[in-house]
């Protein structure tokens, strides 16, 4: 996928993960203090607006920074922050890519991943967007068609939404919660999950 495309790409899939932010908000409240909905919303719409800035040389790794900046600046909440890290960390890894192939995407999610445990001092099994983003990397391990990996990272982020309910939290906010966290699904991992689908929606929708 070259520049042009993937930033068209992460528009269409941004416009269509809006829909979730009530979803997501509602997920949150009962976790946490409900700002996810509103992260989700004005992060997605703050890097629409920053990609159609770009000028029509920007790489693939202008994008992934572009894209963090303004995911950053448009909330002040931890999972904004952490989200931002997580992309620079991932367009590290493209150093001069211009065409991002499935490998490229799973470098790109790793790296997202180990930023996030990092800074966000986590690992699988905290319940956290985590969960989600290290299931999708595996996925995408040695896979070679385009639909085929997305197909697996669509399972995979469903996968480890699905598992998040029976874990109790351990990171912010819902962490607070203890016990009665459980059964509830993680808002990151749900995030996420919703991002990947959106993802394929976006690509039978504009291309
Ligand atoms: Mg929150």
């Amino acid at each position: 996928m070259d520049a042009e495309r993937l930033n068209a790409r992460i528009r269409g899939s941004l416009t269509v993960l809006i829909d979730s932010a009530d979803e997501l908000r509602d997920l949150d409240q009962a976790l946490g203090d409900g700002d996810l909905g509103i992260t989700v919303s004005a992060g997605s719409a703050a890097v629409i607006a920053a990609l159609e800035q770009l000028p029509p040389d920007a790489t693939p790794v202008d994008i992934a920074r572009a894209s963090a900046k303004a995911f950053a600046n448009a909330n002040p909440s931890t999972m904004a922050a952490l989200v931002a890290g997580a992309l620079l960390a991932g367009s590290r890894v493209w150093a001069d890519t211009t065409d991002v192939t499935i490998a490229d995407a799973q470098a790109f999610a790793a790296a997202a991943a180990a930023s996030i445990a990092q800074r966000g001092k986590t690992q699988v099994g905290d319940k956290t967007i985590l969960d989600g983003l290290a299931a999708v990397a595996d996925s995408l391990v040695d896979q070679n068609d385009a639909d085929v990996a997305l197909d697996a990272a669509i399972a995979a982020a469903a996968n480890a939404v699905e598992s998040t309910k029976d874990l109790q939290s351990r990171r912010g906010r819902a962490s607070w919660l203890q016990e009665r966290s459980i059964g509830i699904a993680d808002p990151g991992a749900t995030a996420l999950q919703r991002f990947v689908e959106s993802w394929k929606i976006a690509g039978q929708t504009t291309e």
